[in-house]
């Protein structure tokens, strides 16, 4: 119950799905938890139940992000751990997806993670030692082709170039900053389903995801920067057809 203990950390889009498991894991073994989400009350919700803090936080706003590291470290005295996981998904193949969609899907996941990589670092950095560790939650459709969520899957993709790019320059600095991306496939929630419906056999969970930022939030990864970790449960490279 202690592989985050003393640890502070912020989970965006804490509020639902994959963000609240994420929350609750890290708030369970030992941190000290910013929940923050475009949905304040769903965040109130969850900060409640876990003993944490919550903030309105609407990720593509660099105005929120300046004001959310501020007051998690006025509240908490630093920020060791940042997650990167608010998002959304408006289906759509790239025949019919919009310039508008394709803004909107990119400034949330794209411009977002760029925008907590950025203060995220700069709050890290501040803190006696420095180090610390950026969680960003990308997506199988980045790697892999689904035809119906082309606006979401390059801004997953834009996510994992982001990730590479960060954590070469915390490399460089040497200031002990890590970055890494999860690439989940189909996980129930919410999200999953407004796209595939609510039966959809063989997903994974929340919790799947929970564990593996557990343990990148945690010192257990300390070697680990720049990694794309593909969370699907072999979906992606079980072979199959011509
Ligand atoms: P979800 O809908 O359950 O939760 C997403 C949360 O993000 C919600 O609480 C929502 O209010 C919040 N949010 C949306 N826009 C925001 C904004 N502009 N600023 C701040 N918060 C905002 O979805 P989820 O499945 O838990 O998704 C979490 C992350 O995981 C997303 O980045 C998603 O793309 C990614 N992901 C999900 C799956 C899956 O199958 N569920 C697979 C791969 C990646």
């Amino acid at each position: 119950m202690s592989r985050v203990i003393g640890k502070v950390a912020i989970v965006t889009g804490g509020g639902s799905g994959l963000g609240r498991a994420d929350a609750r894991a890290l708030a369970r073994e030992g941190a000290r938890v910013m929940v923050t989400d475009v949905d304040e009350d769903a965040a109130r919700a969850v900060a409640q139940e876990i003993g944490g803090e919550y903030l309105r936080h609407d990720v593509r706003s660099e105005q929120d992000w300046q004001a959310v590291i501020e007051r998690t470290v006025a509240r908490y005295g630093k920020l060791d751990v940042l997650v990167n996981n608010a998002g959304i998904v408006v289906p759509a193949d790239i025949e019919s997806a919009t310039l508008e969609q394709y803004r909107l899907i990119n400034a949330i996941h794209a411009e977002g993670t760029f925008l907590g990589c950025k203060y995220g670092i700069g709050a890290m950095k501040r803190k006696p030692g420095g180090g610390g560790s950026i969680i960003n939650i990308s997506s199988l459709s980045a790697v892999r082709g689904f035809p119906g969520v082309v606006t979401y899957a390059a801004a997953k993709g834009a996510i994992l170039s982001i990730t590479t790019t960060v954590a070469a320059h915390c490399r460089e600095k040497g200031d002990g900053i890590r970055c890494n991306a999860i690439l989940p496939g189909m996980i129930a929630t919410p999200l999953l389903e407004a796209v595939v419906g609510a039966e959809c056999p063989g997903v994974g969970q929340p919790d799947d995801v929970a564990n593996t930022v557990l343990f990148l939030a945690s010192d257990e990864s300390r070697h680990m920067s720049g990694a794309h970790i593909v969370l699907d449960n072999a979906s992606s490279i079980i072979g199959g057809g011509a």
